[in-house]
This record gives C-alpha cells, sequence and structure tokens, in this order.
C-alpha cells in the first residue's frame, strides 16, 4: 500500500502548487473556497460530484489573445484566438504533480460539457472555480471573467484531496472600467454591448459605477458562436430536402462548407469563436499586462528599476 504525505504543510503546499502554475505559463492561480462552489453549484455540478472526498479547487488562468491579435478582422480573429487549450495543460501536468510530490489523489478537473444534459451545460462551471479563487471578475460580457491587470483569460481547475488554504473572491470587480462608465452615461451601453454583432448584451451601470443589472441572451450568443450547434442542424436540412437541388443546397452552401472544413482540420473555431465584446473592451485588450508585449515591457521596467 502507498503511504501518503500525510504530514503535508498546508501552507508549503500551496506555494509549491501555486510556483507550479506560474512556472509552466499561468499568469494568475489560486485555491476557491471549496463550501462556497459546492453552495452556488447545482447538484449535478458540484466538485464532489465527481471528486466525493475533494478538499480544495485550485484555478489557474493563462493570458488570451497576443496584441496583434485584437486588430485582426473578425473572420480572422475567429480562427486563432482562443489559448484555453494551455491552461488545460498546466492543470493536466498539475494534477500528476500534486500526486508525485504529495502522493495524494488530484485530477484535472474535465472542461466538458455533460453528457446527460447537452451541450450547453458543463460539468463543472470553471468559472465558477476562477472567481471563489479571486483570479477573475465577472463583467457585463455575459460574465466572461475579468481580471485587473491581466484581463481576459482562459481558465483551468484542478480538484485534489489535499486541504490548501482558500483565497477569496476579489474585492472589486474591475468592470466596468471608467472610459465604459462614461460611454454608458452618454449612450445608455457599454462597448461590448454596443458592439456585440448579435446585440445580446444589455444591462445597466450604477449611479457609483459599479455594475447594476447583466443581461445576457445566451441562446442569440451560442448561435452566433458556438457552430457546433449548427452541424446537426445542417444535417438535418440535408436530410429533409425535398430534391436534389435543395440537398445540395443544405450540404454546400458556402457557410455549411466552411463547417465541413473547420470540422476536418479540427478547427477551435467551432466553438466559441466570436470575440467582438471582448476586442472592443478597455479591460481585455489595455490592462497594464493584458498581452505579452505590456507584459515584456512591465518586465523590462521592473528590471531597469532592480
Ligand atoms: S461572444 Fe460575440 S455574440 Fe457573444 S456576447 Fe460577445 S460579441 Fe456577442
Ligand atoms: S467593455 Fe469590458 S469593461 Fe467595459 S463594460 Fe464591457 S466587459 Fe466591462
Amino acid at each position: 500500500m502507498i503511504k501518503r504525505a500525510n504530514n503535508t504543510d498546508p501552507a508549503g503546499a500551496k506555494t509549491a502548487i501555486l510556483d507550479y502554475c506560474t512556472r509552466k505559463g499561468a499568469l494568475v492561480a489560486g485555491v476557491a473556497d471549496l463550501d462556497a462552489v459546492e453552495r452556488i453549484c447545482p447538484p449535478g455540478h458540484r466538485p464532489s460530484d465527481i471528486m466525493p472526498r475533494v478538499k480544495s479547487v485550485i484555478s489557474l488562468g493563462v493570458g488570451g489573445q497576443t496584441q496583434g491579435a485584437w486588430s485582426v478582422p473578425a473572420k480572422a480573429l475567429g480562427y486563432f484566438g482562443s489559448t484555453e487549450q494551455r491552461a488545460y495543460t498546466i492543470s493536466y501536468g498539475l494534477a500528476f504533480f500534486i500526486e508525485r510530490k504529495f502522493q495524494t489523489r488530484s485530477i484535472y478537473c474535465p472542461p466538458d460539457m455533460d453528457p446527460d444534459s447537452g451541450p450547453r451545460v458543463p460539468l463543472q462551471s470553471l468559472k465558477v472555480h476562477a472567481e471563489m479563487a479571486g483570479i477573475g471578475a465577472r463583467s457585463l460580457a455575459g460574465d466572461i471573467l475579468l481580471h485587473p491587470e491581466f484581463g481576459y483569460m482562459y481558465f483551468a481547475s484542478v480538484f485534489t484531496e489535499l486541504e490548501l488554504e482558500p483565497d477569496g473572491p476579489m474585492e472589486e470587480n474591475p468592470c466596468p472600467a471608467p472610459s465604459c462608465v462614461a460611454m454608458y452615461r452618454k449612450i445608455g451601453r457599454t462597448p461590448c454591448m454596443k458592439f456585440c454583432p448579435v446585440q445580446c448584451l444589455d444591462g445597466e451601470v450604477a449611479e457609483d459605477g459599479s455594475q447594476g443589472v447583466m443581461r445576457y441572451d445566451m441562446a442569440a450568443c451560442a448561435e452566433m458562436t458556438q457552430q457546433y450547434e449548427t452541424v446537426p442542424a445542417a444535417i438535418m436540412n440535408a436530410i429533409s430536402a425535398q430534391d436534389r437541388n435543395e440537398r445540395e443546397d443544405a450540404l454546400f452552401d458556402p457557410d455549411n462548407k466552411m463547417l465541413w472544413y473547420k470540422m476536418s482540420v479540427g478547427s477551435g473555431g467551432l466553438l466559441a469563436q466570436c470575440f467582438e465584446c471582448m476586442r472592443v473592451c478597455p479591460l481585455a485588450t489595455r490592462a497594464p499586462l493584458a498581452d505579452p508585449i505590456a507584459r515584456a515591457q512591465q518586465s523590462a521596467l521592473s528590471d531597469a528599476a532592480e
């Protein structure tokens, strides 16, 4: 029988774990309060539903787009904006790291959809984990998490039976940014609301400049962004076509041909690849450490100051 390192120092373990995340390329990492996550998430989607003896939920975030990516046309951004795979790779490695170093069970939290609930319900909310770990705050753009320094990130989680001291959610939400409040005062909308191509964002900014109400039409956003849902629709149209021409249109219409192309090359462009609300978001694009250029400049300044 394998003996656990049960005399692990929790503070030292947490430091080693967070160090691992940043060494492997995460910008931020933290530990969510397990009780809070269990309380917020509905039954069937709580960490204990996939790991009954879970003690800690670790969340990490990697950087979003490069600075250059934000300036390309939407049709190009839809192909290469996404870096979530890097977050998943780090969290996968972290589960192995914890088991090796602390001999305590750990899992990479699957970021995937719940097979019992369809393609819009995830097994676990990586967003809740990140929010409770204090590495992102809900924005007016459909609750996308944003960070005051790193802007827009991708998140991944690890569950472990190792007990770690939890962090708390951010004390202040950076959204809406001051320029967004100013725009809202003039036209009643913030940049993300104004430039969403399907107008699925709406909301209110409170008197004190904080978030008042956030409204998000998830179905409209999903129709625009989640093309995997249009694949069965295209096939259904072809099956029920009345004649050969109509069937050909259903399968070979230029839009649908792009679906077959994206599937054949395994393009991430089938998964939520509309970034227009983030392209106009001052936090996503201009937070102090939002992209590799900003981070390199900041690190050069820090080196010069030493
Ligand atoms: S991802 Fe696109 S469709 Fe969805 S809210 Fe943002 S801008 Fe609108
Ligand atoms: S543009 Fe960004 S910071 Fe401004 S309200 Fe929208 S999500 Fe918040």
